[in-house]
């Protein structure tokens, strides 16, 4: 029997997050009122893709980044990010939601990751539940994928889809880890090896679609010293300023990491 969070349990932690959605309380209600407002464009645009109406869609993940309130100075996608980004990452013990891995403290190795992506399900952009924190290299491999046969289904529904309908999909927010893979992690001075089972098809799944490839680029890296030092210089970058080598070193990691599967499939 897989268990999964109740009703009540999901309402409180929602409530929870809503109250302190802000780092000063101050700022919780306006922060809750805009939260609200592009949660409404969100559903928006959902319902116009729904009826067949195409017109040019703004990135509303990418609006919340950008946004800063011209009247609160307080008020800003980057402080509503990082308050989001800390409860998450607390919620998960600093490790990556997906392969377990401890979550290094700079922002190019820890993003904030949709479930079901945004660019096929708009309406779950702000959705608490659909949000967790991943490490690069399986936010490189799960990208825009959903692998699930009810693909389709969770594109097209307007609600979140509750906890048990995630039957072949493991969802880090509804599902315990520990029920649906099980891995072992050998660390040495200079190696970092990480395997891993699936025991439900949840977890055989995410095994298939993510954790695979990671114990094999980990396997392949390790391999290589010099390599290893450079890739995880790169890997802990932090974004910055200068957006033409933040773009630079993104599109490197995408590179890196479809070249060593490439490589691995070889082999
Ligand atoms: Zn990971």
């Amino acid at each position: 029997m897989i268990s999964v969070p109740t009703d009540a349990a999901l309402e409180a932690m929602l409530e929870d997050y809503l109250n302190q959605c802000h780092a000063e309380p101050a700022h919780v209600a306006a922060t809750q009122n805009y939260l609200k407002s592009m949660s409404r464009k969100a559903l928006r645009q959902f319902r116009r893709r729904l009826n067949g109406v195409f017109i040019k869609e703004i990135d509303l993940w990418n609006e919340l980044y950008s946004f800063s309130s011209p009247t609160n100075p307080k008020l800003s996608g980057e402080r509503i990010r990082e308050q989001l980004r800390k409860r998450l990452e607390k919620e998960q013990n600093y490790q990556c939601c997906y392969c377990r891995r401890p979550l290094f403290s700079s922002g190019h190795a820890k993003q904030i990751e949709h479930v079901l992506p945004k660019s096929k399900c708009v309406q779950h952009t702000f959705n608490l539940f659909n949000l967790v924190i991943c490490c690069v290299d399986c936010n490189l491999k799960k990208r825009n994928h959903i692998w699930s046969i009810k693909e389709a289904d969770y594109i097209d529904e307007e609600d979140y889809p509750v906890p048990e309908s995630f039957d072949d999909l493991y969802h880090p927010r509804f599902h315990n880890y520990n029920e649906h893979i099980k891995f072992i992690r050998l660390q040495s001075n200079n190696h970092n090896i990480s395997i891993y089972k699936g025991l439900t098809v949840q977890g055989k799944n995410l095994c298939a679609n993510i954790l695979t490839h990671l114990s094999q680029k980990e396997v392949f890296v390790n391999g290589n010293p010099d390599l290893k030092e450079y890739i995880t210089t790169i890997d802990q970058h932090t974004p910055g300023s200068d957006t033409k080598a933040d773009e630079a070193i993104r599109v490197f990691q995408a590179a890196f990491s479809r070249a060593t599967e490439e490589l691995l499939y070889d082999l």
